[in-house]
């Protein structure tokens, strides 16, 4: 009986659309690949005749959908002869980098705020050995700080700034495209540095045929000429949609947001670094951006949870929130085929899921006597 090959990571699997040669020497955990999952109970519960998936990046191997730039930006690093990395995080970009510094054998840097990280990224970054620095400070300073750093020590700079983030996330486009056989109608996604919406559309584009040439300045390897572009897998290309936190949101504003807030720190960023590019993909895609409040986030994290079984975190719910939205009021028609990404795990912020879960009317914890009385009395009380 054949055996299929054993996955070896996102850039072994798409190769020839990824700037590596062949004696390019690969750090990978085995990252992407992540599943496409329907949605069976959320449409319904709509009462809209929609075809909702979730790709779910929160399985990749540090749990967000920064590995697949990491495996890229690191590979290119060590392939540079760079022995040290540096970046500011809100937490996922942290653990992603302290992970595959770890694996090449290079020194990872992680500039975090002060306080304002989930449990679960910071045990990673230290676990994985990366030299941490809090700051008193927001993600918008520590971005600052990390540009200017690298100009007076000999780092390399692993936020989504480094091109070669953008490569390594693009491919999650090719994964959905393979998955469906064409590309969905919508995707959406939640948005901080705006960087992964960008790495989509890049993808997505490299894969139609409706894309023309390439996508103007997005594709930091294609200098008008881009060898990676035009693969005319699909014709079609999505609308890119993308959430931001209320708080935190100026991509609605039309400005930059100096004290963004939000419960979702993974996009508490007011300060985007792909900020002209992420307006390109919404003006060439004819998508929009759009805002949730922090309890629209809660509400759809635990919507997920509840009645689809998939665990993510807040930034994460973030897009659902705000698909919910607009599938509601029509923006969205009945009919489209919509895939949105969750970026990271729900593991990642215990803390506020469980915070989330003591403040329900309806408890899910109890604390009872080791007795049978005891079991049964609370299994009777609690049977749907
Ligand atoms: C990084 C991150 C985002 C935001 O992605 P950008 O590329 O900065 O827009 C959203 N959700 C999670 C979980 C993240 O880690």
């Amino acid at each position: 009986m054949p055996f299929r090959p054993r996955y070896t990571g996102l850039i072994e699997r798409y190769r020839d659309r990824l700037p590596v040669s062949s004696d390019t020497r690969i750090i990978s955990l085995g990252e992407g690949n992540t599943p496409l999952i329907k949605l069976q109970n959320i449409p319904r519960l709509l009462g809209k005749n929609v075809d909702i998936y979730v790709k779910y990046e929160g399985l990749n191997p540090t749990g967000s959908f920064k590995d697949r730039g990491m495996t890229m930006a690191v590979t290119k690093a060590v392939e540079a002869g760079s022995k040290a990395i540096i970046c500011a995080s809100t937490g996922n970009t942290s653990a992603a980098a302290a992970a595959y510094a770890a694996r090449a054998g290079i020194t990872a840097f992680v500039l975090i705020p002060d306080g304002k990280i989930a449990m679960g990224k910071l045990a990673q970054a230290m676990m994985y050995g990366a030299m941490t620095l809090q700051i008193r400070g927001n993600f918008d300073d520590g971005m600052r700080l990390v540009k200017e750093v690298a100009d007076h020590a000999p780092v390399t700079i692993v936020n989504s700034v480094n091109p070669y983030r953008l490569q390594g996330q693009k491919t999650a486009a090719f994964e959905i495209i393979e998955d469906l056989g064409r590309a969905p109608d919508y995707h959406c996604l939640p948005v901080g540095n705006a960087g992964n919406i960008t790495a989509h559309w890049i993808g997505y584009c490299e894969y139609s045929s409706a894309a023309g040439a390439h996508v103007t300045d997005s594709c930091a390897f294609c200098n008008g000429d881009c060898k990676f572009a035009s693969g005319a897998i699909v014709s079609n290309r999505p609308k890119m949609i993308g959430y931001q936190a209320a708080g935190s949101a100026p991509f609605m504003r039309g400005h930059m947001v100096d004290h963004p807030e939000t419960i979702a720190t993974a996009i508490r960023i007011g300060h985007p670094q792909s900020w002209d590019r992420a307006w390109n993909v919404m003006q060439e895609s004819n998508g929009w951006f759009a805002e949730v409040s922090d309890a629209e986030i809660l509400a759809a994290q635990r919507m997920l949870t509840r009645h689809e079984g998939v665990f993510c975190e807040p930034a994460s719910a973030a897009s659902l929130a705000g698909l919910m939205k607009d599938i509601k009021s029509g923006k969205i028609e009945e009919g489209a085929t919509i895939v949105l990404t969750l970026t990271g795990n729900g593991l990642k912020d215990p803390d506020t899921a469980i915070a989330q879960c003591q403040g329900e009317d309806k408890a899910s914890m109890v604390t009872i006597d080791a007795t049978l009385d005891q079991v049964k009395g609370a299994i009777l009380d609690n049977m749907a």
